[in-house]
């Protein structure tokens, strides 16, 4: 088995390689350690490769880790479906929360970040694929939620995230990620500043890169399969 240092040599020398391949620059893409299920240890195995950005999906699995890993300098990203009465616990832990999808949730978030941190990087989810059982706004909903939660003072917005449909179909997987980056470029006309489209797992990133993605969200390919029977797409 490869140590968990030598899959993420393998995934970064893969970014570059599809970076040049696309005309892109290596440092616009960003690998965010996907740690779900993942122990205290294997993230610390992780983080001493250089690694900083780590993303979790379940709030009370993430807190304990976040406790215990309190010296290190991570940065902490929250890639989860948020529960309405759950807001402050994220806003009080994390410094990225990839998965806003209403703008309640956002204003919570905003009123409950903490003073004397910086403001909330966020996301907003977009369901790409329309399918009715998965968070994430409607496309056509999607620009005039981007300018409302714009507006709020503690939230810095970042751009989209996507998890689409899941597919061993490239052509499919890659229509979802055009849409989607095509969705961020039309949103960047009117806030020019959005810098993240958080789109790529294990499965599809390359595709990903391709169409533009600028954080992919990586957890099998660094520690491996995950033992647990936990509900990787449906995200809770
Ligand atoms: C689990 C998860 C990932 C990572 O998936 P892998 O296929 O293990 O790379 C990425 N994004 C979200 C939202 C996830 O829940």
């Amino acid at each position: 088995m490869p140590t968990i240092s030598e899959n993420i040599e393998l995934i970064q020398h893969r970014i570059e390689a599809l970076a040049n391949q696309n005309h892109r620059s290596n440092e616009e893409i960003m690998l965010l350690a996907v740690t779900k299920t993942r122990s205290p240890a294997e993230i610390r195995q992780a983080y001493d490769t250089g690694l900083r950005n780590f993303g979790e999906n379940y709030l009370q699995e993430a807190i304990e880790k976040i406790e215990q890993l309190e010296n290190l300098d991570i940065c902490w990203h929250f890639i989860g479906t948020i529960q309405s009465n759950k807001t402050r616990i994220i806003a009080e832990h994390f410094d990225w929360v990839h998965s806003v999808d209403r703008f309640k949730t956002a204003q919570r978030l905003s009123s409950q970040r903490p003073d004397n941190k910086s403001p909330l990087n966020c996301c907003i989810q977009v369901n790409i694929s329309g399918e009715e059982s998965k968070g994430g706004v409607a496309p056509e909903n999607v620009t005039s939620l981007a300018l409302a939660i714009n507006k709020l003072a503690n939230i810095n917005l970042r751009g989209l995230m996507v998890l689409p449909l899941a597919t061993d179909n490239p052509e499919i997987q890659q229509q979802s990620f055009e849409k989607t980056a095509q969705l961020f470029e039309s949103i960047r006309v009117q806030l020019p500043q959005l810098d993240s489209l958080s789109m790529g797992m294990t499965g599809d990133m390359d595709t990903a890169i391709a169409a533009g993605s600028t954080i992919v969200r990586i957890g099998t390919a660094i520690f491996g399969p995950r033992n647990h029977s936990d509900k990787t797409r449906g995200q809770q």
